[in-house]
């Protein structure tokens, strides 16, 4: 049976797993050196992440996707997905379009391309009609700006699989394999939680409700819904979590029982944060929906960055596609904090003693953690602050947040073996 994923497309996958056709589809193609955002984009389009992309895309595609939010065919999307080249490059190599070349990451083979365009497109433009700004202070806009100046279209076949580094290994599954899961588990409806943090009970609560609206009517007697955390693996700043501590910290809530075994798991996605807030959550929503998900969970500021979008934008957007253009369900939900009147954690759009009300701070946390002081459960479950500092210790040269240190040394999440 065919996987439909976004659009109604079947789940793209272009790999060629054998590693002796992939040697013998690379022979005397000439080669171009990609970037870590091109390499973890290539694994995604090679693995379906964002079916129904083939490969890298043309101009006519990028300029439908900023001005009408689809792609040329119609199918709704809102980041462009670009392979940038130094036209040096192009031009000292003789890059012309029509030829197969291989692209490498860390002087490995990973993916070959089918050159279709070869093109410039005006990055000012891409960022006012993606990000709704082109201030440089916007990290995606500072991503676009990084951009070489030319960019490459066409499709890409994975000639070469990534090897997950532990602890990632444990948590990576691709949109097939994660449907085969699916099915299995005999999940009807799965919510999807996507982070970047480690979980606070804010957080916990915020996968608890979306569950309960998830699951609805459906029947209690075999629970039908599952919560797939599906953690955003990428580049780093200092200051935030490291990505170890998030995949476990999140298995730390599933093992310790805060989630039953049987509605909850752990993975991740590779995906380089653009920050776009509103078009963002919609491009999230896309991802999700390729890794079978039938619904997705949209808090406050959704990928937002600065007060560069309104906090609850990345919910409106949602009413302006039909479910035959966005099959996935956005839950969409205020904040959970803590209330010492109710005595619990609560829900914004339930407790109304806003005036007594505890947020879940995450300065507030983030010192706590740096000063190694246990905070009370009703904020960080006690096994997850132990989890973190253990992967503070293992991962993180004694941080649980990225240091220069870490960024600099720490090991890879994935390596690419010899062809
Ligand atoms: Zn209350």
């Amino acid at each position: 049976m065919a996987l439909k994923g976004h659009g109604n497309k079947e789940i793209v996958e272009r790999v060629i797993s054998s590693k002796s056709d992939a040697r013998a589809a690379v022979k005397g193609l000439k080669q171009l050196a990609v970037s870590g955002r091109c390499a973890r984009e290539c694994i995604d389009i090679g693995y379906g992440f964002f079916t129904p992309l083939e490969g890298f895309m043309n101009s006519k595609d990028v300029g439908t996707v900023c001005e009408k939010m689809t792609l040329a065919d119609g199918t709704l999307w809102t980041i462009p997905i670009i392979l940038d080249v130094e036209s040096g490059e192009i031009n000292s190599k003789g890059i012309k379009a029509g030829e197969t070349i291989l692209l490498t990451y860390t002087e490995r083979p990973l993916a070959i391309l089918e050159v279709e365009e070869i093109f410039s497109f005006n990055r000012n433009k891409i960022a006012e009609a993606v990000l709704g700004t082109n201030e440089e202070k916007h990290p995606g806009v500072k991503m676009l700006n990084g951009f070489k100046d030319t960019f490459i279209g066409g499709k890409i076949t994975l000639v070469n699989m990534p090897q997950f580094q532990p602890p990632f290994d444990k948590f990576w599954y691709t949109p097939k394999e994660l449907r085969k899961i699916i099915a299995e588990k005999e999940w009807k409806r799965i919510v999807a939680h996507q982070t970047r943090n480690v979980p606070h009970s804010g957080h916990e609560w915020l996968m608890k409700g979306a569950w309960f609206s998830a699951n609805g009517e459906l029947p209690v007697e075999k629970l039908q819904t599952g919560v797939l955390v599906n953690c955003i693996i990428g580049p780093k700043r200092a200051g935030d979590y490291i990505d170890e501590a998030i995949v476990l910290c999140h298995q730390q809530l599933h093992d310790s029982g805060y989630f039953r075994d049987d509605i909850h798991m752990v993975s991740f996605a590779l995906w380089d944060m653009r920050y776009a807030g509103p078009k963002e959550a919609v491009f999230h929503a896309i991802l999700r929906t390729n890794l079978g998900c039938t619904h997705q969970m949209f808090g406050r500021d959704h990928a937002g960055v600065g007060s560069y979008y309104d906090p609850y934008d990345a919910h409106r957007i949602f009413d302006r596609f039909s479910e035959e253009k966005l099959s996935i369900k956005p839950v969409r939900v205020l904040e959970w904090w803590y209330c010492p009147v109710c005595g619990e954690v609560t829900y914004s759009g339930l407790c109304g003693h806003d005036t007594k009300v505890q947020n879940f701070s995450g300065t507030l946390i983030r010192s706590m953690l740096t000063d190694k002081v246990k905070p009370t459960k009703l904020i960080f479950r006690p096994e997850v602050y132990d989890k973190v500092m253990e992967c503070a210790d293992i991962y993180g040269f004694g941080s649980p947040f990225c240091t220069e240190k870490y960024l600099a040394e720490r090991q890879p999440v994935f390596i690419l073996p010899p062809l």
